[in-house]
């Protein structure tokens, strides 16, 4: 393993995606952002998308700006991101947070299962999906069991614990494709269809692998899924999320919020709810207009890039960043908790030292790296194909390896504050 920068450099010049980097704003040419997993960078081109949006399309066009595009958005957006997940025009929309989208969504599939009473879920969910599943069971009296697939190392779930939990009793289970916090990715046509074999509905959350890995919904027969827009599909802080409804189920589907723009004919404005007849009715309210130009614009740039060139890369980010951290920090004290198996993780990549914590603010505050800390011990490196580089990469182990050389996390204290 060669751990020079050279060696870096030397990738970074064959690497055919590396000119997006230099699509995206960047003040701070020595820092390295380790975190467009949680809050992507922002692309040039939106900052001239939303030139356009203040003046133009609200400041000229005002109200008609709805009817001459904005009405169109949440659709149209949500077809180009069907193309990002394996999906079908008229499957995807973009609207609320995937928080609220799940809600709409599980509460819609246990409708669609009556007779069942079991959840199922994993240890490793990100917590707002685990409390979406515990509000959903409470909302319809408690009548649920909610089981959570068990982990043996931490880091993965074995497919045993998958059949040993689903069965005949399930209703809907509900995961995240890729996890949080180890980056453990599951085989989803596999369990999709082993979930379907059993009866029960199925639902990813897709905001750690839209943009990062292939996704195929329509080929794994996924009945629902959700995503953010913010992780690797760079539409800003709190852009809108998207959600997934398979075309056969849009017509059974219920949405559990009755909203005028999830109506038939929202601006007829019938006294009584009649439902879309598509995935529409899953629209709540009026749409958060003023994010829709920078998710259209991430996702322009993924589309361009190509999902299978973007994953080849995650792929040789990630597994260059665990030959570095094999080599340089193991040595003190540091280990893996993301999957080696490649087929097995996403683009980010935990490395667990029990000074983790204090490791992660010297790397913020003393070094420019921008990672960030997941409790109790991981320091997530996220890589973002389109725009993190080999040199990154070194950068961040090198700086690393100095913090701990020089025990740099000793100026800090391991009280935890605000967003990690
Ligand atoms: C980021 C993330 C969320 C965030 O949900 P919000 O409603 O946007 O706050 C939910 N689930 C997973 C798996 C995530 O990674």
């Amino acid at each position: 393993m060669d751990t020079s920068l050279d060696f870096a450099r030397n990738l970074d010049s064959q690497d055919p995606l590396a000119s997006f980097r230099d699509e995206f704003y960047s003040a701070e040419p020595d820092m390295i952002y380790m975190d467009g997993n949680s809050l992507g960078r922002l692309p040039l081109e939106t900052i001239d998308r939303y030139d356009h949006l203040l003046k133009k399309e609200w400041g000229d066009r005002l109200i008609r700006s709805w009817n001459e595009k904005w009405i169109t958005w949440p659709a149209a957006i949500g077809d180009k991101i069907a193309k990002l997940v394996g999906a079908s025009e008229g499957e995807c929309l973009v609207a609320d947070s995937t928080t609220i989208n799940l809600f709409k969504l599980i509460m819609a599939a246990l409708d669609l299962k009556p007779d069942r009473r079991k959840i199922v879920s994993d240890v490793f969910n990100f917590p707002t999906d685990l409390y979406v599943l515990q509000s959903c069971n409470h909302l319809k009296g408690d009548r649920y069991q909610i089981a959570l697939l068990n982990s043996r190392d931490g880091v993965s779930i074995d497919w045993d614990e998958i059949e040993s939990v689903i069965d005949e009793n399930t209703a809907v289970v509900s995961l995240s494709h890729v996890v949080f916090k180890s980056g453990f990715m599951y085989d989803a046509k596999r369990l999709t269809e082993y979930a379907h074999s059993k009866g029960a509905l199925v639902l990813w959350d897709l905001c750690h692998s839209t943009g990062s890995v292939p996704v195929a919904l329509n080929e794994w027969g996924a009945d629902f899924a959700v995503g953010c827009t913010y992780k690797y599909l760079n539409g800003g802080p709190g852009s809108p999320a998207f959600l997934f409804v398979r075309k056969g189920l849009q017509e059974k589907a219920m949405p559990p919020i009755w909203g005028w723009y999830g109506d038939s004919k929202p601006f007829a404005f019938d006294l009584e709810y009649s439902p879309a007849g598509d995935v529409r009715r899953f629209l709540s309210g009026t749409s958060s207009i003023m994010s829709y130009p920078a998710i259209e614009c991430g996702v322009d740039k993924l589309l361009e890039a190509g999902i299978e060139q973007l994953r080849k890369k995650s792929i040789a980010l990630s597994s260059y960043l665990i030959d570095l951290v094999d080599e340089v920090l193991a040595p003190y004290g540091f280990k893996l908790g993301t999957p080696r198996d490649v087929n097995l993780r996403g683009s980010h990549v935990s490395i667990q030292h029990e000074e983790g914590y204090r490791i992660n603010c010297a790397l913020i505050n003393e070094m420019n790296v921008v990672p960030d800390f997941r409790e109790p011990n991981n320091i997530r490196l996220g890589l973002a194909p389109l725009y993190t580089s080999f040199e990154d990469v070194w950068t961040t182990v090198e700086r690393i390896r100095v913090i701990m050389a020089e025990e740099k996390y000793t100026h800090f204290s391991s009280t935890r504050i605000g967003v990690t």
